[in-house]
């Protein structure tokens, strides 16, 4: 958690939250300070997430999840705090200190993550390099052959893994350890077999290490000059005599690698090779081509899904640049995620009948109970996107996409061509085909539309069978939205609140306004009453309220408190509820109104002491009773003419 004067509080002054989180969320301006979006971390059709300008915070009344800044991006990006501090730092472009980490192992994974990144980058450049020497000139020709330019090559860092496996070895040997090496995925061993001896005299004698596995700790480079080590002599390249695709997380830091075979025989493989899963790489996670493509589908407000990377590369290459790729396997929901955040319109572009017909269309299925507004463009048969492109152009392709067809449209023309809609036979089997697709659509008023269409296309008349189409349409659970709990304060308690959470974060609020009393520091203020006279005793937010009282005492920002969920709650929805501007006025209203209430209870308490003393027929302690309701009265009049003076 940032702390007051710390590298974390000092990146957090300066970073924009409505811009950071604007990166994943499309968010809207309501009112003041206040955004709100569609919630990344839950799934949703009307916004309950918000993000406030003035308080740096983000809040979701749908999951209740929220925080600041560092805890958005660690949420999204699944990374430690100090990955998180790290990433907003690069952004940033500020200088990060050396990091700390809360224990060793996740010092220890994120230092792997790091190194793995490295070795990616350094074997990316290896492979670019390669792809120049004369050893790769059937690389190239393959390359030209599939039409694509220099430029291209360059810029999705196309590059070729040598016949030779040794050779990328030797040029990352020296800078990474065989652990490392091991866990990147690059590379093979051959001596898998000699293995168990070493292992079984290791776990005997745990004491004395075998030679052969003492390099784990240290350069193995170097231990293996100077032992003669057979392991490391016979590591060895995973990619050979491959065109090498690099795959890039999000942020465009190489990850994976996709291999094209060069090689003609049946030896040498599959036609393509990917790396294995690894601490960095998740497949099911990652969409081929979203690091360059996702700002485009955010200003485009839509995305290309094609099936295969050359499919993507051609379709970047020909302009449109909002294309990714699912790399021929079926959609999982991380990705679905993940793209959502950039657009829920896509265009698929790919025949959900032919190739890989059950991944596309577990795909399709996925997007639409993702709640994704899908279309399907339908190329002539036998082309793929690339070869479409290739053949026929760029422009055909864009005017093809121009006309893609809505998933369900696509879907009924399917259905009525399988079962021709002349016999009330066919009818029946038509909608059980279309039936499970619209099942999945998360909206009831979306399916019951789409049950109508299907009646409508399909010529049901029957009342029976468009009842039950409707019936099996729309009958879904669906998801409840509960109401923002701030309703149960008093005007008064939230302005309090207000006050209390109003640090300044460093930012210069947009609404102050010229002649605005430079005097007034509100969470000082509000402190001061809260403090001298607990005038939020016995009120429901009187926890709360302690919590923001003591955290100011101690310089934490409020909005970054290990706060109880439902309190986290109760200080999001004041912040983001409150349409006012605190003034140094409604700030002493509100102090006043708690002074009156708490007088009033006090009255409350006299008038039911003295009843009793005049039951116990006790003068003396009437006679005090009176005095001190004259008195308590008079406060309450002193503080209507005071608040009626200001008026
Ligand atoms: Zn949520």
């Amino acid at each position: 958690m940032a702390q007051p004067g710390d590298f974390a509080a000092t990146l957090k002054q300066q970073a924009d939250i409505v811009r950071i989180i604007g990166e994943y969320v499309q968010l809207r301006q309501r009112g003041g300070q206040n955004f709100t979006g569609l919630c990344p971390f839950h799934r949703e059709k009307t916004p309950s997430f918000s993000v406030h300008a003035g308080n740096q915070f983000f809040h979701c009344f749908g999951c209740n999840t929220g925080g600041d800044v560092f805890t958005f991006v660690q949420k999204i990006e699944n990374i430690t705090f100090p990955e998180a501090v790290r990433m907003l730092a690069e952004k940033l472009g500020i200088p990060m200190p050396k990091v700390t980490y809360s224990s060793p192992e996740e010092a220890r994974q994120a230092k792997q993550r790091g190194a793995l990144l490295d070795v990616h980058e350094r074997a990316c450049a290896f492979f670019q390099e390669q792809l120049k020497q004369p050893h790769a000139a059937h690389a190239r020709e393959y390359l030209r052959s599939r039409g694509l330019t220099p430029t291209t090559i360059a810029e999705f860092r196309i590059g070729f893994a040598p016949e030779s496996g040794f050779l990328l070895r030797d040029a990352v040997a020296g800078q990474f350890d065989e652990e490392l090496m091991r866990n990147s995925g690059l590379f093979s061993w051959k001596d898998k077999e000699q293995l168990p001896v070493v292992s079984d005299q290791w776990s005997e004698t745990s004491s004395q290490l075998p030679e052969q596995l003492s390099v784990v700790s240290g350069q193995w480079s170097e231990k293996a000059g100077a032992s003669g080590n057979r392991q490391l002599t016979t590591a060895y390249s995973r990619f050979r005599n491959r065109v090498i695709f690099p795959i890039c997380n999000e942020q465009g830091k190489v990850i994976a690698f996709t291999g094209r075979t060069l090689a003609t025989d049946e030896k040498s493989g599959p036609k393509y090779l990917n790396s294995p899963e690894t601490p960095i790489y998740s497949k099911s996670r990652v969409l081929f081509n979203l690091d360059k493509a996702k700002e485009a589908i955010r200003q485009l407000g839509y995305s290309i899904l094609v099936e295969g990377q050359m499919d993507c590369i051609s379709v970047y290459a020909s302009g449109l640049h909002n294309v990714i790729a699912s790399s021929g396997t079926a959609f999982t929901e991380p990705q679905a995620r993940l793209l959502g955040r950039f657009s829920k319109n896509i265009v698929v572009s790919f025949d959900p009948d032919t190739a890989g017909a059950a991944a596309a269309e577990r795909s399709l299925a996925l997007l639409v109970s993702e709640d994704f507004e899908i279309k399907v463009l339908t190329l002539e048969a036998g082309f793929d996107p690339d070869l479409y492109i290739r053949k026929k152009g760029a422009q055909a392709y864009a005017d093809a996409l121009a006309h893609s067809q809505k998933y369900f449209d696509y879907l009924i023309e399917r259905a009525r061509a399988t079962f021709p809609p002349r016999t009330p036979e066919n009818k029946v089997k038509a909608l059980n085909y279309l039936l499970p697709h619209i099942q999945r659509i998360p909206s009831r008023i979306v399916r019951d539309e789409w049950a109508n269409e299907i009646s409508h296309r399909l010529g049901i008349e029957s009342a029976v069978l468009r009842q039950e189409l409707r019936h099996a349409a729309t009958a879904r659970s669906s998801a409840q939205v509960s109401a923002a709990p701030a309703a149960q304060l008093t005007d008064a308690e939230r302005l309090l609140i207000r006050a209390l959470a109003s640090r300044d974060l460093g930012h210069t609020p947009p609404t102050s306004r010229e002649g605005q009393d430079p005097d007034f520091e509100p969470a000082r203020q509000a402190h001061y009453f809260l403090q001298q006279e607990r005038l939020h005793e016995g009120f429901p937010s009187e926890v709360l309220i302690d919590t923001l009282v003591s955290a100011q005492e101690k310089g934490l920002d409020p909005m970054s408190l290990a706060l109880e969920e439902n309190h986290r709650r109760l200080l999001a929805s004041v912040i983001i509820e409150a349409r006012e501007e605190l003034t140094p006025e409604l700030l002493e209203n509100a102090v006043r109104s708690l002074r009156k209430r708490r007088i009033l209870r006090q009255l409350d308490e006299l008038q039911h002491q003295l009843k009793e003393a005049e039951r116990r027929k006790d003068s003396a302690a009437s006679a005090r009773l009176l005095r001190e309701r004259v008195r308590l009265r008079k406060a309450i009049g002193s503080l209507s003419r005071e608040a009626a003076a200001k008026v």
